[in-house]
């Protein structure tokens, strides 16, 4: 948490006369102690993320944009910081919470009991699902349970990675990004992608060759990830989500990138 915590700089001037009185020895000592509070600009924030997951965070014209930009922007405009993002692979954003290279993660990022040894997280801020994608024609995926056995594409170390290794006789093909296994998809390398449903519908979108079953294979809570030993910035974070929340304002950020 490199520059969250405010510095207070001190600048201790002390003047120290000491004239001597007299002859006999005696001694005045007169201290002049001026204190100045110097509050630094408080700098910067640093979002960890996987700029690969649209509608939260992609690139758009060579920027990162999405709902979780701006919910990040929030957070830094509210606690008067500069937004620094940090694009990175999803499996690493942990690891930059914990080492303090980034101050928090958002990556439509789910909150789970693994997660939870290593960082805390915010309230949630979204309830999502596991969506499965298969190719247009194909009817023998219906839902979750004809995955017994199938080859699955999954993006490293999510949630759709965690849960697919659940499923009986099933292989899990692992890429880097959810956009490789759509690939993949298409071309007939796996039976199915499991991916959280905005970006599967975004990935969906446009694209003949695939669809999104209705049927989710699991919910789950996204949240924001925040070291262990940084309770301060934790409670900033959630009092800021509740009034996003409360102000109208998160529904404002969501509807500009999710078209019900
Ligand atoms: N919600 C999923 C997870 O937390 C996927 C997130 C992502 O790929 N950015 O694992």
């Amino acid at each position: 948490m490199k520059k969250f915590t405010k510095l207070l700089a001190c600048v201790l001037t002390a003047a120290v006369m000491v004239t001597a009185v007299g002859c006999g020895g005696n001694t005045e000592t007169t201290e002049n102690t001026e204190t100045t509070e110097n509050t630094e600009t408080a700098g910067e924030i640093v979002m960890a993320t996987n700029a690969e997951f649209p509608p939260y965070e992609f690139r758009e014209g060579g920027e990162i944009v999405g709902i979780d930009v701006e919910i990040a922007q929030a957070i830094a405009e509210k606690l008067g910081y500069t937004l620094k993002i940090e694009d990175m692979a999803f499996d690493s954003i942990i690891p930059a919470i914990q080492s303090g290279k980034a101050d928090m993660g958002l990556a439509g990022m789910t909150v789970t009991e693994d997660r939870l040894v290593n960082v805390n997280f915010s309230d949630s801020y979204v309830t999502a699902y596991q969506a499965i994608i298969v190719k247009a024609d194909n009817t023998d995926i219906t839902g979750p349970d004809s995955l017994t056995g199938k080859k699955i594409g999954v993006q490293l170390g999510t949630t759709g990675d965690i849960y697919s290794s659940d499923i009986e006789g099933a292989t899990v093909e692992r890429y880097s990004k959810g956009f490789e296994a759509v690939q993949a998809l298409e071309q007939g390398k796996i039976d199915a992608v499991i991916i959280d449903v905005e970006p599967a519908k975004e990935f969906a979108k446009d694209n003949a060759n695939i669809k999104v079953l209705d049927t989710p294979f699991t919910e789950e809570e996204y949240a924001i990830a925040i070291a262990k030993d940084n309770e301060e910035l934790l409670n900033s974070v959630n009092e800021v989500l509740k009034e996003l929340k409360e102000s109208g304002k998160f529904d404002e950020i969501k509807a500009k990138y999710i078209s019900e």
